[in-house]
């Protein structure tokens, strides 16, 4: 059994208690780190002025450019043969950082990921396919230990071969399995080539999916296509990975695990704290982990904070779905979008197919967008899809407010990243 209940359903004032106990415990690990000791000399901090849990706002925000700065070891809060394990982020938009973890990181990692899947219904008769990445990449082990803690059987699949994915799910009756979104819209292109049916020729029931933006419309439409269940799941490296925040079976807002992680929103012009309800970047600040604290963590991800209590019980508060990071935001002919917005209106249309691209150009000085989706039936001649091209082009300008070339392709045509999708490819000529 995972289900934390103590923990899980704790009331606010208990909950605010036991994270002002390991916020201080949390800042005095942090007062022997290369890092922090220095900054906390620098602005006359101590430990002991943290009297509650605002207090947290006397101190400056931790970036990733600190972390590039002081890499590889300024903010280790212990001798480095306490260390058991390293894991990089994947180093989406930059050199990659690094974070080590002790023996009790890594086993209260893996209670936060058990705790996760337990609360989607994983139980340890479930057969566990993880195809997510092995090695620096927290995603492979980061499940892994988890799912080993339910004591499910687990496959540790890795990534790619997809094939071999599929004949996997069949030989061992997979039941729960952990995929990128854009991964798991792709497997469907490869069970039609092998004459395969996801929704009767796999056992399939429970997906976990996650490690990249994705909207409401793709996780139907994943649900759909494999009668499944599929649940969102939200980590970062830097906070240890994935079991940082999850969806209950209420599938409305991820829980955020506070016993282990303050959260804050920012306005990320300001770095003002954002009224609750209202979409910010998301702060973390760990409080449960030995190795490598970090205090007041800006994860450029944007999200708000739900107000309202989940009707599953849980007292962990949650956030709102992942619109992307701040730096996705695309300003095109004046006007501001994120790329989850134009996934929004495509995955409506369910004759679009599996994959779609964002192609940025510069044209006679000017921006110029196109939104490049591949259809889900294959044609002779593209020009039977006219009218879906009109109709897509139309439903977009109705969100974006400007009309974008979209240009409709075969299925497969479009390239697939090996791990987390490229959605944007930006040609544009830099001023
Ligand atoms: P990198 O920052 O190099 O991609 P990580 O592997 O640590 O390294 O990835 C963490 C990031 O992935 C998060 O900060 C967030 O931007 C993205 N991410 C993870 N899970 C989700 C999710 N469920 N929805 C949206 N974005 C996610
Ligand atoms: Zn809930």
């Amino acid at each position: 059994m995972f289900w934390e209940k103590d923990i899980e359903t704790m009331n606010i004032s208990e909950m605010k208690e036991l994270q002002l106990d390991r916020l201080r415990t949390t800042l005095i690990r942090a007062n022997s780190t290369p890092y922090y000791k220095q900054l906390f000399k620098d602005i006359g901090f101590n430990p002991s002025d943290v009297k509650n849990l605002e207090d947290i706002q006397k101190l400056p925000f931790t970036t990733k450019n600190d972390l590039r700065e002081h890499y590889p070891y300024g903010f280790l809060a212990v001798p480095r043969d306490e260390i058991v394990r390293m894991h990089s982020s994947s180093g989406t938009t930059g050199r990659a950082t690094v974070v080590f973890h002790t023996l009790n990181d890594i086993n209260n990692w893996a209670n936060l990921v058990a705790r996760s899947m337990y609360m989607t219904g994983a139980r340890k008769s479930d057969v566990f396919q993880n195809t997510m990445g092995y090695g620096l990449f927290t995603g492979g082990l980061g499940f892994h230990y988890g799912a080993e803690k339910i004591g499910m059987m687990v496959i540790p699949s890795g990534p790619g071969n997809s094939q071999r994915q599929i004949t996997l799910m069949r030989e061992f009756e997979t039941t729960a399995i952990h995929i990128l979104p854009s991964y798991a819209l792709h497997l469907l292109d490869v069970f039609e080539e092998m004459n395969l049916d996801p929704k009767k020729d796999v056992k399939l029931r429970l997906a976990f999916i996650g490690a990249e933006p994705h909207s409401e419309e793709m996780r139907k439409k994943i649900e759909e296509s494999y009668d499944i269940k599929a649940f969102n799941s939200y980590g970062l490296s830097e906070m240890c990975g994935p079991g940082v925040a999850f969806e209950c079976p209420e599938k409305n807002g991820l829980h955020v695990w506070e016993d282990s992680f303050i959260i804050e929103i920012i306005d990320p012009k300001t770095l003002k704290p954002m009224p609750d309800g209202e979409e910010g970047e998301i702060v973390f600040t760990t409080i449960n982990r030995e190795g490598m604290p970090l205090i007041r963590y800006r994860t450029r991800d944007l999200a708000s904070i739900y107000t309202d209590s989940c009707p599953c019980g849980r007292t962990h508060r949650r956030i709102s779905r992942i619109k992307g990071r701040d730096d996705d935001m695309l300003i095109i002919k004046g006007v501001n979008m994120f790329p989850i917005q134009v996934e929004t209106v495509l995955m409506k249309f369910p004759e679009i197919g599996r994959n779609y691209q964002i192609i940025l150009e510069t044209k006679e000085h000017m921006d110029d967008l196109t939104v490049e989706v591949e259809v889900l039936t294959p044609a002779d001649d593209m020009r039977i899809y006219e009218n879906l091209r009109k109709r897509i082009a139309e439903a977009l300008r109705d969100e974006i407010l400007f009309t974008p070339r979209v240009n409709l392709v075969q299925p497969g045509a479009i390239k697939r990243a090996e791990g987390k999708a490229v959605r944007v490819i930006d040609k544009r000529e830099k001023a």
